[in-house]
């Protein structure tokens, strides 16, 4: 079963790169423990050595990432940051990078904060303005990082003219693809040179693994990024592994309902008197839902609203909520709810945040796996509750 795309999306997901072991039968990828591995002569093993280097849960894990992004190779990592700052390990210093305003806070940390220490620059704009792209590349511009959907907003980012910008510049193209995930995108198909995941999220789906891939059809950048995964060591335990691949394996699944319930609870609250606003793709307002409709195959989990009363009413119904968790992250089968200002965009100077439309008010919904109602009536007795205090 090497053809492995020749199989649909939902039978990949479960038998991509995960043959039954070849000793036992075990229908599951076994947890290999073990960090070395015997050698028949000096140098000569049998495919694993060390495992930093490699190990054949993760293995398993890799071949099957790489599937579900039609890819040709994957590589994992100790968090969706680790896989960040290995793509970053392929620039020089004087490279200069061009990223979306509104990426996730800790890729933004990563870039201001740490890669500014090695020389290299970053412009951060409105990539859903391609001409304001154009004009960001200079003659040192190495890297368009893209995010789509964005975080918290749901802007809807043209990966396929992104892509070609960036490669009429020289400089590479990543899509961090953990809002969309495989499932409803495939940004390698539009011409992506590297797909980024926190596998923590709904490849994960179970908010218990924090874990980070790269996926590529390239050969030759796999390599640089094997190079720096082995290198800098920051990789996945065989635990984690084992877990994200039992979490893929009802990834079409989870993604079908939780695509479902924001459709409905997006329409919901777009009907609801004490809302003013509601971002979600798959609404027929929203400004990016043409766009989203031809490159997404749904519109995904997650959707941010604001309420019509003061910002500490927002607080108070994020904290009365009784199936709805306050918290961060997002992807598990679990509603969470969050208010990105004083939370996930807290770092964001308020400036920063309020330019990028990030009202302090806003809420941020990742809409779980539960029953529609439950999750309706959770809001609205929260929002009451809020109301009344
Ligand atoms: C969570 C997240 C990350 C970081 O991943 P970790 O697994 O938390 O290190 C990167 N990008 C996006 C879009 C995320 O949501």
């Amino acid at each position: 079963m090497t053809a492995d795309n020749k199989f649909h999306f939902n039978t990949r997901a479960i038998h991509a790169g995960q043959k039954p072991d070849s000793k036992t039968g075990a229908v599951n990828t076994p947890i290999y423990t073990s960090t070395t591995y015997q050698q028949d002569s000096p140098g000569k093993h049998r495919g694993f050595e060390y495992s930093r280097t490699g190990n054949p849960t993760r293995e398993n894990l890799e071949k099957n990432l790489a599937s579900l992004e039609n890819g040709t190779h994957a590589r994992t990592f100790a968090s969706g940051m680790a896989s960040i700052n290995t793509v970053l390990n392929l620039l020089q210093s004087g490279d200069h990078v061009v990223a979306g305003n509104d990426i996730y806070g800790g890729t933004h940390r990563l870039f201001t904060r740490v890669f500014t220490q090695y020389d290299l620059t970053f412009s951060f704009i409105d990539t859903t303005n391609l001409k304001k792209v154009e004009d960001a590349f200079k003659s040192e511009t190495r890297l368009l990082w893209v995010e789509t959907p964005t975080n918290p907003l749901l802007r809807i980012n043209d990966i396929e003219s992104l892509a070609e910008i960036a490669h009429l510049n020289d400089a590479l193209c990543v899509v961090d693809n953990t809002f969309a995930t495989p499932y409803l995108q495939r940004p390698l198909d539009m011409n992506a040179d590297i797909v980024s995941h926190s596998l923590t999220k709904y490849l994960g789906g179970h908010s218990d693994v924090i874990g980070g891939a790269l996926i590529t059809n390239s050969e030759k950048l796999d390599k640089k990024l094997g190079f720096y995964q082995n290198s800098v060591g920051a990789t996945p335990g065989p635990q984690e592994c084992y877990l994200v691949l039992r979490g893929i394996k009802t990834l079409p699944l989870r993604m079908e309902r939780h695509c479902e319930n924001a459709r409905k609870l997006s329409r919901w609250l777009q009907e609801h008197p004490q809302v003013s606003k509601v971002y979600y793709p798959g609404l027929k307002n929203h400004p990016g839902h043409k766009l989203a409709e031809k490159q997404m195959d749904d519109f995904g989990g997650m959707l941010s609203f604001e309420l019509k009363a003061a910002k500490e009413t927002t607080g108070k119904m994020c904290t009365a909520t009784q199936i709805f968790t306050l918290a961060e992250s997002l992807g598990g089968v679990e509603s969470l709810i969050e208010q990105p200002a004083m939370m996930t965009h807290a770092s964001v100077p308020r400036d920063k945040r309020l330019a990028a439309g990030l009202k302090d008010g806003l809420v941020r919904v990742s809409t779980g796996v539960e029953h529609i109602d439950d999750l309706k009536n959770d809001l609205q007795q929260a929002i009451d509750k809020a109301i009344t205090d």
